[in-house]
């Protein structure tokens, strides 16, 4: 378990599936945008960037060739960041092998949502089938999942797939609430859900909406990971539009300076998580 003391990753979710230009202009929606805002992020103290795409219209796509570009951006930009690409399809999405595309690009990390749930006005669908074919996948590419919680009955999901041998380690949680179907994004939600968790899990939290901030001050005061950004929440304060991805890490930045605990840098993140440094970024 981690403690108070130890560093912190703070990731970075760029974009997301449901958030859109008109609701925030600083939405990073173009690959140009979304490597900018990666980069920025990266600048401001993100170890990991959690990357969605989107087509011409902003609607979410699983286009490899779209997060391909993303990914070359980033990297010709010299930028060590950890590139994180979700696997989600957006909620109402159900095309199970769209979903997998991304993981021949071999991302170091990619989102493993370990259950259904209802989310805005439609399902997010993750059977225990898809769940069994993507730990396959993700396996069989050396990629890392990130075992995205919504509730606590998606962490006993992940213990099945972990007493099955589908996951292996790292064990690397990340506790998702505040969405309607899932858990409330209160404190409550998130000690229970992080006591239920493996003894070897490294674990992280992100607040969705009004949640966020005061769940990224919980899980820095637990010792947990925090994740921030605009596919999360699009504000700032309560009416104010947040200006940009790097001002909310800035701001995990200076809370997490405040109460001692130092930024992991994406060398760190990898050493902690016990990633492979990919070839191209100096270790
Ligand atoms: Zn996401």
């Amino acid at each position: 378990m981690t403690s108070m003391l130890d560093k912190v990753i703070i990731s970075a979710a760029l974009t997301g599936s449901t958030p859109m230009k008109h609701q925030n202009a600083a939405l990073p929606v173009t690959e140009t945008e979304i490597a900018e805002a990666a980069i920025a992020a990266w600048n401001a103290g993100a170890a990991i960037v959690h990357l969605h795409v989107r087509d011409e219209q902003g609607k979410m796509v699983c286009d490899p060739a779209r997060f391909a570009r993303v990914q070359q951006l980033i990297r010709e930009s010299g930028a060590d960041v950890i590139v994180n690409m979700s696997t989600s399809g957006g909620p109402g999405n159900p095309d199970d092998d769209h979903r997998l595309a991304p993981l021949a690009l071999h991302p170091e990390i990619a989102s493993f949502d370990c259950g259904s749930l209802n989310f805005g006005s439609k399902v997010f669908i993750n059977s225990p089938t898809f769940l069994d074919m993507l730990a396959a996948e993700m396996l069989a590419q050396g990629v890392v999942p990130e075992i995205e919680c919504f509730d606590t009955g998606h962490i006993w999901s992940a213990a099945r797939l972990i007493d099955e041998g589908k996951l292996k380690p790292p064990y690397w949680f990340q506790m998702v609430l505040g969405v309607r179907g899932g858990a409330p994004g209160e404190v409550r939600s998130l000690v229970q859900m992080v006591d239920m968790l493996p003894k070897d899990a490294i674990w992280s939290c992100c607040g969705i909406g009004r949640a966020q901030l005061p769940l990224n001050l919980a899980t820095i005061a637990m010792g947990g990971h925090v994740r921030t950004g605009l596919e999360d929440n699009i504000y700032y304060h309560k009416g104010e539009l947040a200006v940009s991805n790097a001002q909310l890490v800035e701001r995990i930045v200076r809370i997490a300076g405040e109460v001692g605990r130092p930024v992991a840098t994406p060398a760190d993140a990898r050493e902690i998580l016990g990633l492979k440094t990919p070839a191209g970024i100096a270790s």
